[in-house]
C-alpha cells in the first residue's frame, strides 16, 4: 500500500511581522470600497439570468458590497443535468488526481486570503482576527481531505478469502452532492463541505446561504482556476425555499451535506424521505445549547477569559458557542466581578478594525430575534449581570449588546439563541446530577466547556454530558481540522465530524468485488 505524506495546518498570519501586516492592511484598504458581482456558476459560466439583489453590509447598511443573482429554477435543472453527466467521469478520475486539486485550492486560497478577509468582515460583518482564522480553517480543510482521500480511495481494500479467491473492497462518490453552508463560516464550511464531496469523487450542487454568496462566488472561481472541472462544482445561490427546497428533491442527487438550524436539517430530512430515487445520506451540522460548568477550584481569571471568547466572539454566532454558563454558587460572585469588568472593556465596532471584539450579527431579523428575547427576560425580572456598550457607528448597523443575565436553569430557554447573549444559573455542588441531566434534557449535544482543577469532577462532567466536544479548562470554540474533530449529537447533528477521520465516509458507497480466479 502506498504511503502518503501527511499534512501540517496552515499558520494563518502573524501580525507581529511588519512584513505580513503593512501589505495586508494597504490591501484591505484598497478593497475596502470594491464592489462584487456574484451569482450562480453552472458549467463554468457566471450567470446573470435571475433576481439581482444587492448586498448591504451588516456592520454598515449605507456600505454597498455589491450584487448577487440568484439562481431562477431553469438554473437549478441545467446545473442538476450537468452534475449528472459530469459525476461518473468525476468518480472515475484516479483520486491522486483530485487531491491535487484540492491542494492547489489550498495554495490559491492562501494566495488571496486578503480579498476572502476583506469579503468576510464586509460580507458577513466579521472580524479580522475571525477572517484570517476562516482563510486558515479552509485551507486545513482542503488539505486534510485531499490526505484523507488518498488514504481511503487509492487502493482497494484487500480482504481474506478462500484459496483462488480475491475479495477487494473500493470506496466511490456517490452522485451529485447537494452542498448547503451557513453564512456564520461561509468559506470555511462552505469549502470544508464542497472539499469533502470533490475529494470522495461526486460531483458537487453547492447551495451557500443567501447573506453570503458573493464570498462563495469568490471561492468557487478560485476551485476552477485550480483545476476542479466547471461541471463538477457548480454554485446556486439562491434561498433556501426554491434553491434548497428543489435540490434536495430531486431524485438525481446522490446525497446532502448541510449546515444550519435544526429545523432545516429536519425539513431537509422529509424532504428526501419522500422523494423518488435512491435512498442517500444527510450528513446535517445543526445547533446546540453549550454550557460551560465551573466549579469552585476553577481559576476565575481563566474562566472569565475563555467565557469570553466563548460567547461573544465572531458576536456568538457560532454554532460551538457557549450560551449558558453553570457558575458553582462558592465561586459565583468572584467570576461575576470579573466578568463585569472584562465585557465593560469590550470592544463594539466596526469589524474591520483591530481592535474590535464584537462585530454586528448577520442581519435584521437576527438583531429583531435577540432583541425580542433580551426584552422578555428582562420583562420576566432575571437579572442583567453585565452588557457592553456600543461604540461609534454602531446605530448604521445590525449592532446588539453583548449581554450577560441570570436565569434559573436551561430548560427555561426555548431555543438556541445565535447571538452575543450569555446566560448565566447558579448551582450547589451536591446538585451537579441535576445540572448534568438538565443539560441532556435539551436534546442538544454540541460543545461543553468545564473548568475546574479537580480532575476527577471534570471527568466525571465530560462523560455524563452528551455533547460532541468537550474542552477541559478552555474556551470551547475554534475547533481545529485534524485535532478536535467538529460536531454534535442528538438535535445538533447526525455525525461524523467535520475535520476527523471518518467524515468522508459518508460521502463514499463501497463496492466489494469478489473474483474466484
Ligand atoms: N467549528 C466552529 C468552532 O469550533 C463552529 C462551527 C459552526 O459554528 O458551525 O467554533
Amino acid at each position: 500500500l502506498a504511503i502518503f505524506p501527511d499534512r501540517i495546518n496552515s499558520r494563518g498570519l502573524n501580525m507581529n511581522i511588519e512584513g505580513i501586516r503593512a501589505p495586508f492592511f494597504d490591501e484591505l484598504k484598497e478593497l475596502a470600497t470594491k464592489t462584487w458581482q456574484g451569482g450562480p456558476i453552472v458549467g463554468g459560466r457566471f450567470l446573470t439570468t435571475g433576481n439581482a439583489n444587492t448586498v448591504l453590509s451588516p456592520q454598515d447598511q449605507g456600505q454597498r458590497v455589491g450584487q448577487i443573482y440568484f439562481a431562477d429554477q431553469a438554473t437549478v435543472e441545467l446545473a442538476v443535468g450537468k452534475a449528472q453527466a459530469a459525476f461518473k467521469g468525476w468518480r472515475n478520475t484516479p483520486v491522486e488526481a483530485r487531491a491535487q486539486a484540492l491542494e492547489k485550492l489550498a495554495d490559491l486560497l492562501e494566495e488571496n486570503h486578503t480579498q476572502f478577509i476583506s469579503l468576510c468582515t464586509r460580507e458577513a460583518g466579521k472580524l479580522l482576527q475571525d477572517g484570517i482564522d476562516e482563510v486558515r480553517e479552509a485551507v486545513d480543510f482542503c488539505r486534510y481531505y485531499a490526505v484523507e482521500a488518498r488514504r481511503l480511495m487509492a487502493d482497494p481494500q484487500k480482504l481474506p478469502g478462500y484459496t483462488g479467491e480475491l475479495n477487494l473492497l473500493f470506496a466511490q462518490g456517490r452522485g451529485p452532492f447537494v452542498c448547503i453552508s451557513p453564512w456564520n463560516f461561509p468559506l470555511a464550511i462552505f469549502l470544508g463541505q464542497v472539499a469533502a464531496a470533490i475529494a470522495t469523487g461526486n460531483t458537487v450542487l453547492a447551495k451557500p446561504a443567501e447573506q453570503t454568496s458573493l464570498i462563495a462566488h469568490l471561492a468557487v472561481t478560485l476551485a476552477h482556476k485550480a483545476g476542479i472541472p466547471a461541471d463538477v462544482l457548480q454554485l446556486l445561490p439562491g434561498d433556501g425555499a426554491t434553491v434548497g427546497a428543489t435540490l434536495t428533491a430531486d431524485p438525481r442527487i446522490g446525497g446532502v451535506c448541510f449546515t444550519g438550524s435544526t429545523e432545516t436539517a429536519m425539513l431537509i430530512n422529509q424532504t428526501l424521505a419522500k422523494r423518488q430515487g435512491a435512498i442517500i445520506p444527510l450528513i446535517a451540522e445543526t445547533g446546540g445549547q453549550n454550557a460551560m460548568i465551573v466549579d469552585s477550584t476553577a481559576l476565575p481569571e481563566q474562566v472569565v477569559r475563555d467565557v469570553v471568547r466563548a460567547a461573544f466572539q465572531s458576536a456568538g454566532q457560532r454554532c460551538s458557542a457557549l450560551r449558558v454558563l453553570y457558575l458553582q454558587e462558592d465561586i459565583a460572585e468572584r467570576v461575576l466581578e470579573i466578568l463585569q469588568g472584562a465585557m465593560n472593556e469590550l470592544s463594539v465596532a466596526d469589524p474591520a478594525l483591530w481592535s474590535t471584539d464584537v462585530g454586528p450579527v448577520i442581519d435584521q431579523d437576527a438583531k429583531a430575534g435577540l432583541e425580542a428575547h433580551l426584552a422578555k427576560l428582562i420583562a420576566a425580572g432575571k437579572k442583567v449581570i453585565a452588557q457592553a456598550r456600543l461604540g461609534k457607528g454602531c446605530d448604521k448597523g445590525f449592532y446588539i449588546k453583548p449581554t450577560a443575565l441570570e436565569i434559573g436553569a436551561i430548560s427555561e430557554l426555548e431555543k438556541e439563541q445565535f447571538g452575543p447573549i450569555l446566560h448565566v444559573v447558579r448551582f450547589k455542588a451536591k446538585d451537579i446530577d441535576k445540572v448534568i441531566d438538565d443539560i441532556n434534557g435539551t436534546g442538544y449535544g454540541l460543545t461543553l466547556g468545564i473548568h475546574s482543577r479537580n480532575e476527577s469532577f471534570a471527568e466525571y462532567v465530560a462523560q455524563g454530558i452528551d455533547a460532541g466536544n468537550a474542552y477541559i479548562n478552555r474556551d470551547q470554540i475554534g475547533a481545529m481540522v485534524g485535532v478536535q474533530p467538529f460536531g454534535g449529537q442528538g438535535l445538533s447533528g447526525t455525525g461524523p465530524k467535520a475535520g476527523g477521520p471518518h467524515y468522508l465516509t459518508r460521502f463514499i458507497t463501497e463496492k466489494a468485488i469478489t473474483n474466484n480466479t
